[in-house]
């Protein structure tokens, strides 16, 4: 199954016609809290209608749609909130494991396609391989749920329903343009298609038939899955010939408030400022625009990440997913692993996450969700809180970080102010 499925890079947008219970919800809450009041027939009437004014033919309205049930569980699945938290280490360990050879495995096989892909598109193979294997293995993790039921229930559903009456139209209008039949659309709960896991609206947009047979087939020809991701990626702002990527260390003192994906120097800044490559071969001392990225702080893996990385915080805006696919990529390119830092460095867990939100909300640091999740919002409000308690600025809540703004006044070092100065 595909490991992202649901945590894709479309914007969520708030169902209007939610009906909220209860008071004071923040936006995420009153979304899961949102409550399906007409029937799915009655809806799915009107969804026909929606669908055949949009052009879909008769044929394909009634082949793909008739019949069709709510499938609840979708709408469950899509509403379950994770309870747990990651770090990169974690989730890029997880995910990484053997990918490197299999993925340079899948180039061999594939050489001359992706040679072809790469002249015409401009995007390496281990690129495109990349989120090849982490989005489905080279099709052996698709998921097994009919896709048009998945769309469906989706659809239907007030949380996102907006969106996913969109997905659901882009789903039929692939059927009536001939790539695929409804019977061979099987993937993730979540609606994704084909072996890269594409939305309908991204594989009615940018799905190439590169093998030539007259259909665009995701699901099946390596052909059309190589040339349609590497489209995709073209569309999602790659620049030929630039790295994405690259792996580096950083010296003990450093402007850490400048580790930031929002801040770009170029990468000559960043070799005077003594960041530099594992091995002997120094960093160009040129003016390719960097950012530096510190997943898990100063003391954690590093990374400079250049323009085209862009194109992963769009196909997947997790830092977590984004770092490890291009992370993969510069691996199945031959790059060694990864300096996983200081021995036992962790992130904070869910809970304490939660608690490090609250208290940075408490201390006007903060104004997002309390969701236990370490996204930029979260690493912007832990710099700011950095910045104003003197400590480096690299982003990355600690334990230490969270005893000290726990605001009982009681410092965890006699240089701490307590955090009730903050203010
Ligand atoms: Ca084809």
């Amino acid at each position: 199954m595909a490991p992202m499925a649901g945590l894709r890079r479309t914007a969520l947008r708030v169902a209007a016609a939610a009906v909220v219970v209860g008071v004071a919800l923040s936006p995420a809450s009153a979304r899961l809290a949102c409550r399906n009041t007409g029937s799915f027939e009655r809806w799915l009437v009107e969804f026909r209608k929606e669908a055949a004014a949009n052009g879909v033919s008769a044929r394909t309205i009634d082949v793909a749609l008739g019949g069709m049930t709510l499938d609840s569980g979708i709408i469950a699945r899509d509403r379950r909130q994770s309870f747990f938290s990651q770090s990169f280490l974690e989730f890029s360990d997880k995910l990484v494991r053997n990918r490197p050879d299999s993925g340079r495995r899948k180039i061999a096989q594939r050489k001359a396609i992706f040679e072809a892909a790469e002249r015409r598109y401009g995007v390496p193979a281990s690129v495109i391989t990349a989120f090849w294997a982490l989005e489905s293995d080279f099709g052996t993790g698709m998921g097994n749920l009919p896709v048009l039921r998945s769309l469906a229930a989706l659809a239907y559903d007030c949380r996102r329903g907006d969106m996913f009456r969109g997905e659901l139209l882009a789903a039929l209008k692939i059927i009536d343009r001939g790539d695929l039949r409804p019977e061979e659309m099987i993937g993730s709960w979540a609606g994704e298609l084909g072996q890269t896991q594409f939305l309908p609206s991204h594989y009615l947009a940018h799905a190439v038939d590169f093998d030539g047979d007259g259909r665009r087939d995701l699901m099946r020809s390596d052909a059309d899955i190589i040339a349609s991701t590497a489209a995709f990626i073209v569309s999602l702002g790659w620049t030929r010939g630039e790295p994405w990527l690259e792996e580096v260390r950083v010296p003990d003192v450093l402007p850490w408030d400048q580790a930031d994906l929002a801040i770009q120097h170029p990468r000559a800044q960043w070799a005077k400022w003594g960041v530099a490559y594992a091995g002997t071969r120094p960093i160009p001392p040129d003016r390719m625009p960097a950012s530096l990225v510190l997943p898990m702080g100063r003391h954690g893996p590093a990374f400079l990440a250049y323009p085209n990385f862009q194109v992963y915080l769009k196909w997947n805006q997790s830092l977590n997913y984004a770092l490890t696919a291009a992370y993969l990529a510069t691996r199945i390119e031959g790059a060694p692993a990864m300096n996983r830092g200081k021995p036992g460095l962790t992130g904070l867990s869910y809970e304490q996450l939660k608690e490090l939100q609250r208290a940075l909300t408490r201390l006007g640091l903060y104004d997002g969700e309390v969701d236990g999740k370490l996204g930029a919002g979260t690493r912007a409000s832990v710099k700011r809180a950095q910045i104003k308690l003197g400590l480096p600025a690299d982003s990355f809540p600690t334990h230490d970080l969270l005893e000290r703004l726990r605001g009982d006044g009681k410092p965890s070092s006699p240089r701490t102010r307590p955090a009730t100065q903050l203010r």
